[in-house]
């Protein structure tokens, strides 16, 4: 096994993740195995409790592990499957640690950071580091580990430490480090300047780690001097500095690393050159091409609670855009806030509520995430309805679901007071309610997690079309309340149709409105298992229906002719190219632009 290990420098939110993915990408290309692992150093045993807001997303896994987004970049890029132990945290190892100690393993020892705390971190890598995860049997050839934060963190000393440690266990040879460090320009001298990554190399020397590799962040190429003198101050040789500059879309950063021979240098320091292919990356390049000759938008209204900050959903935003890049349209995301479209807001901000309703009316399909807590359901509620009554193609994802349902029962069944028992546990018409897998009245550990089966029962709905007529789909879940069974009844009959359950039949996974354009809510989250080639089903079939090409999409015998007569398209809008800094997408909020959105 050889170990890459990404390590950034200067500031956060550099594109770490998206690098590491990019060399997993790229050695993948060269026809090797790989596989990652990614470390947060927070004392959180796992992501399941932090706050999309402060965190950005909770991404699930087919083991149900609830675990830091990153990962998810990693099985879109390298489009593997991780497990929960792939995501290391310091959490996690404190747990190992002190049950080992109360089960008297250390023989009386005293336990201490060095050498337990150190070596726990080093057994959990390589333990780790031989789970298959592209479904072919044996252990990956590489491991790509990213160590999260920025190199002097407190919380990150441990496991600099035990990478240290780590860099010896394994040998020359077998262990890379890419260090990401950031050269930043200051307008007044308009100079590439060299100080932060010489210093925080400087810092990363002194932990004991010695970079390998310099990758650095940079709006425009490195300048040649530039390079020498990183190379001089930093102790790395020339042709060992790439420079990752701005770039149209993150797609390109995978083509980027290979342009400056990334994987030559990787391989002489793995000792990796006898098997190492020239890499392979035309599918990755016509895409990332693709994506920047997008003009034709396709306006999708997401319905959130965290509409502030896109990384809160952030996966539902990698499958929008797989799905629209697949449909050869480009993303244009407008961003509802839920509350706002509530008649509270009406009075309290009528400016935010007219401008939420503007934007809502003003898209071509609409999406509700899924979500936890009572803020904006109301509002979520009334996007449902707006998408059903006006033959707007609607998603509803997991809670996005459930309101549909509630909306559904409080107008065609005329049960005013419908709700989930989530929101309003006393409510005479509960049509969502707790259905735990585990106990029902703890409400730890009760979650449904990971991933399930969905049995498609209803013959020629839109979705099992979608999913290519399958008899079941696998797809992964995070929620404790569901469809009340005793009320399938009533709403089958009013028109909603189940169309897909779980093996019991109890659980109700996807509903659909047979006499509507394209209204499908699932239980699951189909965005966890989006790929950048491999579109979700249910995502493509919402793009699809968004630009009125539904039916070319569920008809695959002209879905191929499709994608050839659509390809990419010069299309001006108001006679000038429009896009975003990030490239991929535009993202407005009612309040304007925001380009967060392609940073990961
Ligand atoms: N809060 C809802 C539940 O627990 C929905 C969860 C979700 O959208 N992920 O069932």
């Amino acid at each position: 096994m050889k170990y890459v290990l990404v390590t950034g420098g200067v500031v956060s939110g550099l594109g770490k993740g998206v690098t590491a993915s990019s060399i997993g990408v790229l050695l993948k290309a060269c026809g090797l195995r790989v596989t990652s692992i990614k470390i947060d150093p927070y004392l959180n045993t796992d992501a399941g409790t932090m706050s999309p807001f402060e965190h950005g997303e909770v991404f699930v896994l087919d083991d149900g592990g609830e675990v830091d987004l990153d990962l998810g970049n990693y099985e879109r890029f390298l489009d593997i499957k991780l497990t929960r132990d792939n995501n290391i945290t310091t959490g996690k190892i404190y747990q190992h640690v002190i049950a080992k100690e109360r089960k008297g393993d250390y023989l009386g020892k005293t336990v201490q950071v060095v050498p337990h705390v150190t070596d726990a971190i080093q057994d959990w890598i390589e333990r780790v580091a031989v789970i298959p995860v592209d479904g072919e049997e044996g252990p990956a050839d590489v491991c790509v580990i990213e160590l999260g934060g920025t190199i002097g963190d407190i919380e990150s000393a441990p496991f600099i430490e035990a990478l240290g440690q780590f860099s010896y266990r394994v040998g020359p040879g077998n262990f890379c480090l890419v260090h990401v460090s950031l050269v930043p320009v200051l307008n007044v001298v308009g100079e590439q300047k060299t100080k932060p990554t010489q210093h925080s190399v400087k810092g990363l020397r002194g932990l004991g780690l010695t970079p390998d590799i310099l990758a650095c962040r940079s709006t425009k190429a490195l300048e040649d001097n530039v390079k020498e003198k990183l190379a001089q101050f930093c102790h790395v040789p020339l042709e060992y500095i790439f420079t990752l500059y701005d770039v149209p879309n993150i797609w390109h950063i995978p083509l980027l690393l290979k342009d400056q021979k990334a994987h030559l240098v990787i391989s002489k320091v793995l000792n990796l050159a006898s098997i190492l292919n020239e890499p392979s990356l035309g599918e990755w390049t016509s895409r990332a091409e693709l994506c920047d000759n997008l003009h034709v938008p396709v306006r999708i209204a997401v319905v959130g609670k965290y509409t502030g900050l896109s990384d809160a959903y952030l996966s539902v935003l990698k499958a929008l855009l797989h799905a629209s890049v697949a449909c050869r349209k480009k993303l244009v995301v407008d961003w509802v806030p839920a509350c706002d479209l509530e008649k509270e807001t009406e009075k309290e901000n009528p400016d935010a509520y007219k401008a939420a309703w503007k934007l809502l009316k003003g898209v071509d399909g609409v999406l509700v995430p899924g979500g936890f807590g009572d803020r904006g359901v109301e509002g979520k509620i009334l996007a449902a309805k707006y998408a059903r009554e006006n033959k707007i193609p609607f998603l509803g994802i997991c809670l996005g679901m459930q309101i549909a349902v509630i909306e559904f029962a409080r107008s065609v069944l005329c049960l005013h007071d419908a709700n989930s028992t989530e929101f309003k546990p006393e409510t005479k018409h509960p049509c969502i309610i707790f259905m735990p897998e585990g106990s029902r009245t703890h409400m730890g550990g009760t979650m449904r997690l990971g991933s399930r089966k969905s049995f498609f029962n209803v013959k020629d709905s839109k979705s099992s079309k979608l999913y290519g007529n399958k008899s079941f789909v696998d797809e992964r879940h995070r929620h404790r309340y569901e469809v009340n069974p005793d009320m399938v009844e009533r709403l089958e009959k009013a028109g909603l149709s189940f169309a897909a359950k779980d093996e019991t039949g109890k659980r109700m996974e996807i509903i659909e409105l047979p006499n509507h354009p394209f209204f499908i809510g699932a239980q699951f989250h189909p965005e966890f298992k989006s790929r950048p080639g491999k579109a979700s089903p249910l995502f493509l079939g919402l793009i699809a229906a968004s630009c009125g090409e539904l039916d070319t999409v569920l008809n695959p015998a002209s879905a191929h002719q499709h994608l050839i007569s659509n390809g990419p398209k010069n299309v001006y809008v108001n006679g000038t190219p429009k896009k975003s800094s990030n490239g991929l997408a535009d993202v407005r909020y009612n309040n304007g632009y925001c380009n967060g959105l392609y940073t990961r």
